[in-house]
């Protein structure tokens, strides 16, 4: 049984961590294997995703106790995090269209297609161990890799059901949600990410791998039938082109003083970022929740509102800053930070440049309204993300070629990864 299986804050996210590391060198051989309590896996993921703890350091930490050859499935799996946050970052409009596709299909999708969306993501599909998986979403924030992509074929290719409204509803419940692996995830399954490969959902393949006990009410399960599972053909709706990658700074120059400090939850370690020598700038955190559809589910309300705590208290320690502005929360994000900005006398608010997602769509309005007032706002980005997401123009594999001849993974504690 793990000790914390939704680790929020730093302590807990590195606790867990070395509570794996001795599974870390079986991962490859059993990560496929969806079982209760899923022992097999890390459980990092929503950790990760907040930054309470870096990609960098998990695989430094895996490869300073294994050597490579035996943990690098694992590897693998943690750099697909980066590779497909590196992939949206080159293609910003996909999220935007995503997004836009949202707002389309629950103003404009025919009233039963509604409703029977509604029906499979609250559970009531019919389909018994499909209705189990959305149960454990909703009632937990987690699911398993391998239940993700039988739920998200399930809801494409069974029930023939747009996979935006899918990807919402995950992106609304899970711990983890991420504007790059969730939404390409799904596009992958749609077959809209690799031409010609579509991921179908196949009872076989589900008996193989899932733990008898999901499958003990085998209510609905005919429908999964391998022989009856046939792929839809998704149409796409975005432009995939790649972009250039904007140019931000690796780290701050110019004047240190009156300086603001922008907390947000794509970055929960600021202390160990390039901002992490700053002296006592005015701490602002915002949240999401705040921005967030108000159908966001309160399982991750919650766990965002521990994450948060822990990153004002990490930070005001490590920047001997008070506790930080808590911008309103009925204001628009951009007003409230200029507010705070202007009654610290702040004449740069500086932060960790958000990805592509929610926080990064604002950051446009945000900058207007700063520079409206006569305030800088000037985002740095983490080395680790500039070097690798350059590198996810193409597919994975020429993406983890490439990463793997240039990170020079080694199992030495001290060198383990050079980025570059
Ligand atoms: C439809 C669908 C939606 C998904 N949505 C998300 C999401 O919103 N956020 C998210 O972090 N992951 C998402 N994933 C990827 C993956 O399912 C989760 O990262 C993983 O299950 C998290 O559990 P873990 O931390 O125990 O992973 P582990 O198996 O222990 O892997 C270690 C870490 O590697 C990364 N990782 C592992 N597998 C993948 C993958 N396939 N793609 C990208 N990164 C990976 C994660 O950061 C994870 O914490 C999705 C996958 C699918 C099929």
């Amino acid at each position: 049984m793990l000790t914390n299986p939704h680790p929020s804050t730093r302590g807990e996210a590195l606790a867990r961590l070395e509570e794996f590391l001795p599974m870390a060198g079986s991962y490859g051989r059993d990560r496929n294997a969806v079982l209760p309590g899923h022992p097999n896996v890390s459980r990092l993921s929503a950790a990760l995703r907040s930054r309470l703890i870096t990609e960098e350091e998990v695989l430094r930490r895996v490869l300073a106790v294994h050597p490579f050859p035996a943990v690098e499935k694992f590897v693998q799996e943690v750099v697909w995090r980066t590779y497909w946050k590196g992939w949206l970052e080159l293609r910003p409009q996909v999220w935007t269209n995503y997004r836009e596709r949202v707002v389309w299909l629950r103003q404009n999708a025919p009233e039963p297609v509604l409703r029977r969306a509604e029906e499979v993501a609250a559970g009531r599909s019919g389909v018994a161990v499909m209705d189990r998986f959305a149960r454990e979403l909703l009632t937990t924030g987690y699911l398993h890799n391998h239940a993700r992509m039988w739920w998200a074929s399930f809801w494409i290719h069974v029930e023939r059901l747009p996979w935006e409204l899918g990807a919402d509803f995950f992106f609304r419940h899970l711990l983890d949600a991420d504007p790059a692996s969730n939404t390409l995830s799904w596009r992958w399954v749609a077959g809209l990410q690799t031409p010609g490969k579509v991921y179908l959902i196949r009872r076989s393949n589900l008996e193989r791998f899932a733990d008898p006990s999901w499958l003990d009410d085998t209510s609905g399960l005919g429908r999964l039938d391998d022989s009856r599972v046939v792929a839809v053909a998704v149409e796409e709706h975005a432009d995939t082109k790649v972009r250039p990658l904007p140019v931000v700074p690796e780290e701050l120059h110019g004047p240190t003083d009156a300086l603001g400090l922008w907390l947000h939850d794509e970055d929960g370690l600021p202390e160990r970022s390039p901002l992490g020598h700053l002296k006592r700038p005015t701490l602002m955190a915002t949240t999401l929740e705040s921005e967030a559809d108000p159908s966001m589910s309160l399982v991750v309300r919650a766990w965002r509102a521990r994450a948060g705590a822990d990153v004002r208290v990490r930070a005001e320690s490590q920047f001997q800053s008070g506790a930080p502005m808590e911008p309103s929360a009925e204001q628009p994000l951009a007003e409230s930070l200029v507010q705070s900005a202007r009654l610290h006398g702040c004449q740069r608010l500086v932060g960790l440049a958000p990805a592509v997602g929610p926080i990064s769509d604002q950051v446009g309005g945000i900058r207007r309204r700063f520079e409206a007032q006569g305030i800088e706002l000037v985002l740095v980005r983490r080395r680790w993300d500039s070097a690798l997401w350059a590198w996810a123009h193409r597919g994975f594999f020429p993406f983890w070629e490439k990463v793997h001849a240039r990170l020079k993974f080694q199992s030495d504690p001290d060198a383990s990864i050079r980025v570059l």
